[in-house]
């Protein structure tokens, strides 16, 4: 009897001795082999400027509801390997300014494009940033002169704030997990005005949270790096803020004293948080996504191994039957209105990069892998199909990020862009595209991140 229960002590300690070398791949705690720094920074405009995102707006910002910011959390592994995510209270970055950022980090600290990630938190109540749908707002010199004096310090302050974070770099443990919460509704199959008639909500939606929490080697949180896929519309008042991820941010800080708060936009752009148009909403959806992350991070996390791959590709996108420049320029010479505003750039952006009027070449596909977790990230306004898409190739516990790198247009599905509406269709040319998307760029998209997945030996859903 002694003998056995000696022989089962021995076989157990083997077993959660190696499962324990598995889940974190270092034997003592003080030895994770990993290193972590964050670096933040307020980008509230100190004077008044034009607001992004809605067309709707008739005249620049009025004053601060809460302070607008750009976060950076750098990773390094044990053999030296490192990765930078930003996170920002912008709209989102053009590739214009994400070009110009990433040309600096590769100079200023060898950082490849796969190694950084620059996304938005797609808030409504941020600023204009250059060449970044100027068919949407009435701009005069005056603001158009802000938004260049405003971009090109917003690159330096990113390019500062990394070189920041990769200094503030301590022993570090990383640990990651999804929550849950569901203020997301649909945009796209449910109406804003007859929700409250309403008691059953059409999908699809992604309401998963994905958590990240790391530690210092004493075990004292440093950051909270925490996502949801929800466009960040509460607000459409004139002052600056981050809206529902803004207080978010605030209430997970609060929550969690000493910690730098990241949000990151996911595939949320057929998304809104409903009902909104209320401080008080944005409050409230803060509050819940801070509670979401509490309770993960309060709960058991995955711990990760020390480890950092990560890859990056840029996608050739093809539109659906886009103009000649005949045709543009027959637009820009006879119409008015906003035909003209739209052919007339187009022709412009076409005459500078003529690739542009039959396809997009430059859409950024990143995949990373921190320790064994792994985070698929895409550019411009990804709607939710993508994220359920690649958690049926690479199982539910994946991280999704959209909004990341480069803000060109909508991403819609095969199936968005078969029905039209606003993110299938009508949206491209406030975004200065020639056409619509071919439903050829959903199986595009899907192929590339499988690619990198595999070259980052990503393991496929289901795979032991
Ligand atoms: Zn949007």
């Amino acid at each position: 009897m002694k003998k056995y229960l000696f022989i089962s002590v021995v076989v157990v300690s083997i077993i959660c001795f190696s499962d324990f070398v598995k889940a974190s791949g270092a034997p003592a705690d003080s030895r994770s082999g990993w290193k972590a720094g964050v670096a933040r920074q307020i980008i509230t405009p100190e004077q008044p400027m034009w607001m992004a995102g809605y067309g709707s707006r008739k005249h620049p910002s009025e004053g601060t509801l809460v302070d607008l910011w750009i976060k950076a959390i750098a990773f390094e592994d044990s053999t030296g390997n490192r990765a930078v995510l930003v996170t920002s209270d912008v709209l989102g970055f053009p590739k214009n300014i994400s070009d110009h950022i990433k040309d600096q980090l590769k100079i200023k600290y060898g950082l490849s494009k796969a190694q950084v990630i620059l996304n938005s938190s797609h808030t409504h109540s941020g600023p204009v940033l250059r060449n970044s749908l100027y068919n949407f707002y009435p701009l005069d010199s005056l603001q158009l002169s802000k938004i260049e004096q405003y971009s090109s310090k917003l690159e330096n302050q990113v390019v500062a704030l990394v070189g920041k974070a990769l200094k503030s770099m301590v022993p570090a443990q990383i640990y990651s997990r999804n929550g849950v919460t569901r203020f997301a509704v649909n945009r796209r199959n449910n109406v804003e005005a007859k929700l409250l008639y309403q008691t059953e909500l059409k999908g699809p939606n992604d309401h998963a949270v994905p958590v990240l929490k790391v530690t210092d080697s004493s075990g004292k949180i440093i950051a909270i790096v925490f996502g949801y896929a929800c466009h960040n519309t509460v607000l459409d008042i004139y002052k600056w803020s981050g809206d529902y991820a803004g207080y978010a941010q605030i209430e997970v800080e609060k929550s969690f004293p000493g910690a730098t708060a990241l949000f990151f936009e996911g595939a949320g752009a057929d998304q809104n948080p409903l009902p909104r148009r209320t401080v008080q909403l944005a409050q409230q959806y803060g509050e819940e996504l801070a509670a979401a992350v509490r309770r993960v991070i309060r709960e058991d996390m995955h711990r990760l191994p020390s480890g950092i791959s990560t890859a990056y590709s840029e996608a050739d996108l093809k539109f659906a039957n886009p103009p000649t420049m005949e045709e543009l320029r027959k637009i820009s010479g006879e119409q008015k209105g906003s035909q003209k505003t739209w052919a007339t750039h187009l022709i412009e952006k076409v005459e500078r990069d003529p690739v542009l009027l039959n396809s997009y070449p430059y859409y950024p596909c990143q995949v990373w892998k921190l320790g064994d977790q792994p985070v698929m990230v895409l550019g411009g306004e990804l709607v939710v199909a993508y994220s359920l898409e690649l958690k049926k190739i690479f199982g539910p516990n994946i991280f999704v990020m959209g909004y990341s790198n480069d803000l060109m247009s909508y991403i819609p599905s095969a199936t968005i862009i078969k029905e039209g509406g606003y993110e299938g269709a009508t949206s491209q040319r406030g975004y200065g595209m020639p056409g619509v998307w071919s439903e050829s760029i959903e199986s595009t998209i899907l192929q590339e991140m499988t690619r990198l997945g595999e070259q980052i030996m990503i393991p496929k859903a289901g795979a032991k």
